[in-house]
């Protein structure tokens, strides 16, 4: 059993409590930390304002104390780092620019939608935005066709390995929002770097990301960290769960249930556990085989 270095983490958005799906993100990232002897932060992303519902943080916290998951460290708060991001986002300095264009003209420029829904930008605003605009976003250029880090290859844990092309499939990205707020792309790699994660576990909702943040990781010289996306819970019409497409609360009365569920989800068999802490225990051992041989 070598010892290494290991630091993991949950990073949800205070949107809303914890739901079945993002149980099983946490219940991932825990499980692969424990079956490590890592550690295991939290950190709470509410970088973007508009999303946050009060008392939402709260809610999680409570809810990872009932289930049993204790984390290591202090909880950072991403709308306490705004700093970090500003320093991050000084450093890729020429690679940025300001943009003018509104969502609607890059929709209406056709050039395609990248797997996140978002349209990919044709690079209107590169050379200076253009005459009668005022800047609203900053973008960071991405390499064109057959320039380096265009192509992103990345061994995923689950899923094996992935390729992303950053000129075809996602374009020069936002880092600063017309709102103001930062990107969650910048911020997350920016504390992912500052809190030494070596290994990210989360949902594959966010694999169409991973391109984005390896490419700002190299802008930055930051490492880059182990991936591993699991599957995601949907609901009856093939809908990522959150609390639009009405997910159900967790039912924090009955925690074991809600923590076998989870585990099946993951395709995780376990024997039957008489406490929370023997869930863990048989859990970690189940994941501990199948992953880190
Ligand atoms: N805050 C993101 C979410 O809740 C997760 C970010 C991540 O794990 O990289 O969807």
């Amino acid at each position: 059993n070598k010892k290494m270095e290991y630091i993991g983490r949950f990073a949800p958005s205070p949107s809303g409590p914890l739901h079945a799906g993002s149980l099983v993100a946490a219940m991932a990232s825990y499980l692969d930390a424990k079956a490590h002897q890592g550690q295991w932060l939290v950190r709470i992303e509410d970088i973007d304002e508009t999303r946050t519902v009060a008392d939402a943080t709260a809610a999680i916290m409570e809810a990872l104390t009932v289930f049993g998951m204790q984390h290591d460290g202090e909880v950072v708060v991403q709308s306490e780092r705004k700093d970090l991001y500003q320093a991050a986002f000084t450093r890729l300095n020429g690679l940025v620019y300001p943009c003018g264009c509104t969502r609607r003209e890059i929709a209406d420029s056709r050039l395609g939608v990248a797997a996140d829904g978002a349209a990919i930008y044709p690079g209107t605003c590169r050379h200076g935005v253009a005459t009668g605009k005022t800047a609203r976003t900053w973008r960071v250029r991405v390499p064109d066709a057959n320039e380096a880090n265009e192509t992103i290859d990345f061994n995923d844990r689950w899923l094996g390995p992935l390729t992303q092309h950053l000129s075809t499939e996602v374009g020069d990205f936002v880092l600063k929002r017309a709102d103001g707020f930062w990107a969650y792309q910048l911020a997350v790699v920016v504390d992912d770097a500052e809190q030494g994660v070596t290994h990210i576990v989360r949902g594959t909702d966010l694999l169409e990301s991973t391109g984005r943040q390896i490419y700002l990781q190299r802008m930055l010289d930051y490492p880059t960290p182990e991936y591993m996306h699991v599957p995601v819970v949907l609901n009856d019409v093939g809908e990522k769960l959150s609390k639009q497409t009405g997910a159900l609360a967790l039912d924090l009365a009955h925690p074991m249930n809600e923590l076998i569920k989870a585990a099946r989800f993951l395709e995780l068999s376990l024997p039957p556990a008489q406490s929370i802490a023997e869930f863990w225990q048989a859990a970690t051992a189940a994941w501990a085989q199948r992953f880190c041989t």
